[in-house]
């Protein structure tokens, strides 16, 4: 028999739950700090705030605009494509020669936005690209967490040793958890990971 503390009894949260607060390393001082998401969607008052350096920042200051212009040239037909990324103001009017015949004209560029990011790393928070802060390698895999709540469930789940699915209707954070991490076999080395992460 199954002791009732050894089931897995977590909140049926899904990883959505995880996507509103970040811990990344701070890029000032390189210590832990916290990415605030606001909306789910769309840039809103998303935060960067470091209480070791007091640093802190807002996304929108990070928003930027690449200029682009993709015709034919009013002169000599042939195709004209420029694209000037790194704008901190949309651009209105773009002088621009053309490649082919030389002739400077007067173009309405296309707007497009986007955010700076800090890095192109894959496991980073999706508002600053910072380096997640909860990361640690499991016999090759890593295993990492937006938060420290994230991580605890985590650990309660791979814990307990009664798994059951929590629910039928929507799919549980602790459900999508890649193989490794669910694996009995490597039950003991996950632990530990978290562990160190948890004292980092
Ligand atoms: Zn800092
Ligand atoms: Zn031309």
């Amino acid at each position: 028999m199954e002791k009732e503390t050894d089931r897995y009894i977590g909140p049926p949260t899904t990883r959505y739950a995880y996507a509103r607060e970040f811990w990344v390393e701070c890029p000032k001082c390189g210590k832990a700090a916290l990415v605030l998401k606001k909306d789910l969607v769309g840039i809103g008052d998303d935060k960067l705030i470091c209480h070791h350096c007091n640093h802190s920042e807002g996304a929108d200051e990070r928003l930027r605009y690449t200029a682009i212009v993709s015709r034919a040239c009013r002169n000599c037909g042939e195709s004209i494509e420029v694209s000037i990324p790194n704008n901190k103001e949309k651009v209105a009017e773009l002088r621009y020669s053309c490649p082919h015949c030389h002739v400077p004209e007067v173009y309405k560029p296309a707007n497009v936005p986007y955010r700076l990011k800090y890095s192109k790393e894959r496991l980073a928070d999706p508002v600053f690209g910072l380096p997640l802060w909860f990361r640690e390698n499991v016999k090759g895999d890593t295993l990492w967490a937006s938060n420290k709540e994230h991580l605890l469930e985590i650990r309660n789940y791979v814990t307990a040793r009664l798994r059951e699915r929590q629910t039928m209707r929507i799919t549980t954070m602790v459900e999508k958890l890649p193989q490794f991490i669910k694996a009995a076999k490597n039950r003991e080395a996950v632990l530990k990971a978290i562990e160190r992460m948890l004292k980092k």
